[in-house]
């Protein structure tokens, strides 16, 4: 039911040899909303979303509708109802539009029989709810094109479609705004309140601000692994702890230009 929590992760935690890259995280993704994971370069965010979804390992607890699902595979996880996005973005430049979305449907006869269907043509019609998933992206006028052709923003978008192919609950994705110029961005994230609005749960990873707080129902910010704040955008960003993580991210950039 929406509000609920979907995702509940507890004291979660990824070491990389003597790196903590995740520092004893806990959050909620409520059903049916958008929550925004920001925080400065190398904070931890890509790691959270790698071990929310088993990519790599952690120590903690994450429970999905309830159930533990932290020591499932990847593959697992998705069968769960979890998908989620690269920021390489994960599309097939060999393959038109349309097929990169068909390899994210999951079919009764599993990844192969999707494979199959597109390289003989036979079968590779997509479900209503890919169809669907289609107008609401705005992807109809490219199901033909070959990925190879796309522009960068276009890229992102069936790199989401991809991720939604599969009907999942929930959805991580990390940077679909990274290489979007203001415009794109401001429509991918139209396009994405509208997934929202379908009944998809999403956490979504990004440093543009704009796309974040005009998106996102609450954020949660991480600093060197850990939350340092967490709640509403706008007054979150304004948390003084938040605006002096940014700064310091700012500033060392900036010394690291002068050296
Ligand atoms: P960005 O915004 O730049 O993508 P991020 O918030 O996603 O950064 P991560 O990529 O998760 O941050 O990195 C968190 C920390 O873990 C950093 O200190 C990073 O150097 C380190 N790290 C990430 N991947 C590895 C790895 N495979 N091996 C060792 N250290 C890693």
């Amino acid at each position: 039911m929406n509000g609920e929590p979907l995702l509940t992760v507890t004291d979660l935690t990824v070491r990389y040899g003597g790196v903590v890259a995740v520092d004893n995280v806990s959050l909620t993704v409520p059903t049916g909303k958008i929550v925004g994971l920001i925080g400065p370069n190398g904070a931890g965010k890509t790691t959270l979303v790698d071990a929310l979804t088993g990519f790599v390992r952690c120590s903690g607890t994450v429970s999905f509708r309830g159930v533990r699902i932290d020591r499932l595979r990847a593959h697992l996880r998705a069968r769960h109802g979890i998908a989620r996005t690269f920021q390489a973005g994960g599309i097939f430049d060999d393959l038109t539009v349309r097929e990169n979305i068909l390899i994210g449907e999951r079919r009764p006869g599993g990844w192969w029989s999707t494979v199959r269907a597109i390289v003989t043509g036979r079968g590779e019609h997509a479900r209503p709810e890919t169809r669907a998933l289609v107008g609401t992206l705005g992807l109809g006028d490219l199901l033909g094109v070959q990925a190879s052709e796309l522009s960068s923003g276009q890229r992102k978008l069936v790199s989401v479609a991809q991720a939604l192919a599969g009907g999942p609950e929930l959805v991580l994705l990390d940077e679909p705004a990274a290489g979007l110029d203001s415009t794109e961005s401001a429509w991918l994230g139209e396009r994405l309140r509208a997934v929202r609005d379908s009944g998809v749960t999403m956490l979504l990873v990004d440093h543009d601000m704009e796309l974040v707080v005009n998106v996102c129902d609450e954020i949660v910010v991480l600093d060197f692994g850990k939350v340092i704040a967490a709640g509403e955008p706008q007054e979150t960003l304004a948390q003084p702890q938040v605006i002096t993580a940014y700064l310091g991210s700012v500033t060392a950039a900036t010394e690291g230009d002068a050296a």
